[in-house]
């Protein structure tokens, strides 16, 4: 079967062709950095790193270019430094090594090309300079606006009407404003804000703009692939849209867009208020990456996916069960077997490829097994953080000695006791023929 991806823009499953096998081209959204991501956050990030790594096979390692920026200029980051009363770029920098730290543990590949705002300043100005030069955009005291009436189609991704968009995109009543759904290109910076000289004064770009200059840096007028989560339909999607193609003048952007659906946690939107809002940081203290990364595709990623603790808990055990089969040793960089190649290239069907893991589990197949997990980005690490971090091995040991020595007296009741006890504290031990115990953390 050829790749077949769902599109947004068209809302059917389609064949991937790709404008140009030899450098197959994909742009996602990456994160804001002012705070810890959440994992709500991680879901687009391990979603298409399986895309990438799916396409790398598919056409080989040095033809797919995969850009996934850094938003380093946003008013949320420029709060976040007036609070703890540091730097901007102490901000942007802390969050984003910390962004790093935590996707590389979910078994993520670092993208082709990482572009951060801040160094796209020229090319944002050079589209705005394009979009007013053809009549798409105009500056209004300082600011400068993306005329939306004089793009006919504006809305093809979204497909809302104009109520809708109005609503969704909680637009500001400016009097510098000609219509209501006039985004924002450039706006003016005080003394105290971060900004860059510009044809209309000192100021910084709107959040949509800044996508639009990276992508088509790294990836050119035109590209196949743009990602990211579903709530990005409206507005940033749309009008990102607007901005290239009006500069541009192309139909399309790129030729296929995909987005995830969103995380909930026991059933509930995240958030700090309900107490269920977890950062990928903190999860990691408590799961191997592996079953982080295992259990957000365990869900196809265009459904919205429950995130629960009992999930998280048959995921770990479905891991040890595979790892426990396929060994942890074996290639490098494995390769993804026949039959969950063939799910992946059904729009990404990450369930069917795990029921194909599943078959794999057997006799015979363990090279298979064993491979594919490492190319869809498993480990086989699957050690309790938490119990590794916390363990105190003196006081392991002397409960072993203690159990030891139950045994030896023959008795069993204060034996038990002390082996419930050590596995109470994630730890596993193991009576071995010649007389002595050795242990492992587990969870
Ligand atoms: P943000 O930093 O809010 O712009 O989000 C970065 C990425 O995470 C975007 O692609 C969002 O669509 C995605 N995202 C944010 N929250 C969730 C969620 N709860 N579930 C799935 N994806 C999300
Ligand atoms: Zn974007």
């Amino acid at each position: 079967m050829t790749l077949r991806l769902y599109n947004t823009l068209t809302r059917t499953k389609e064949e991937f062709t790709p404008l140009d096998p030899s450098n197959v081209r994909m742009y996602v959204c990456g994160p804001t950095v002012y705070d810890f991501a959440h994992i709500g956050n991680a879901r687009p990030v391990i979603v298409f790193d399986v895309l990438f790594r799916l396409l790398r096979q598919l056409y080989g390692k040095e033809h797919v270019t995969y850009v996934r920026n850094i938003t380093d200029v946003d008013d949320k980051i420029n709060a976040r430094a007036r609070e703890e009363g540091v730097s901007i770029r102490e901000v942007t920098e802390r969050t984003t090594r910390q962004f790093h730290a935590d996707i590389s543990a979910l078994g993520v590949l670092p993208p082709t090309v990482e572009p951060r705002a801040t160094e796209h300043i020229a090319e944002m100005v050079t589209i705005i300079e394009r979009l007013i030069a053809s009549g798409h955009a105009y500056a209004a005291d300082g600011h400068v606006l993306f005329d939306v009436p004089s793009m006919k189609d504006y809305g093809q991704l979204s497909r809302r009407s104009l109520d809708e968009m109005l609503a969704g995109a909680r637009v500001d009543v400016a009097p510098y404003k000609r219509g209501e759904m006039d985004f924002v290109l450039w706006k003016p910076s005080d003394d105290n804000t971060p900004g860059w000289e510009s044809p209309w004064g000192r100021g910084r770009p709107g959040w949509h703009i800044e996508c639009s200059a990276m992508s088509w840096k790294h990836l050119g007028e035109v590209f196949d692939i743009h990602g990211g989560g579903i709530d990005l339909v409206f507005p940033h999607h749309e009008n990102e849209i607007a901005q290239t193609r009006c500069a541009f003048g192309h139909g399309v952007m790129a030729n296929v867009w995909m987005h995830n659906g969103f995380l909930q946690v026991e059933g509930q939107k995240m958030s700090k208020s309900l107490g269920n809002f977890f950062t990928i940081n903190e999860l990691l203290a408590d799961w191997p990456g592996d079953v982080l990364r295992f259990n957000m595709l365990r869900t196809h990623y265009r459904q919205p996916i429950d995130w629960t603790l009992k999930s998280l808990e048959e995921s770990w055990r479905i891991l040890e069960g595979f790892f426990a089969t396929a060994g942890s040793a074996g290639a490098e960089q494995g390769t993804i077997g026949d039959s969950v190649l063939e799910a992946l290239k059904d729009d990404l069907n990450t369930p069917k490829a795990i029921a194909e893991l599943h078959a794999l589990d057997k006799p015979g197949h363990q090279k298979e097994l064993g491979e594919t997990l490492k190319a869809l980005g498993f480990t086989g690490n699957l050690a309790s953080p938490k119990a590794a971090a916390g363990v105190d091995a003196a006081a392991v040991n002397a409960l072993i000695t203690a159990r030891l020595e139950a045994r030896n007296a023959k008795n069993w009741a204060e034996s038990d006791r002390i082996r419930d006890a050590l596995a109470a504290m994630g730890i596993a031990i193991k009576d071995n023929k010649n007389g002595t115990t050795s242990w492992e953390v587990k969870r």
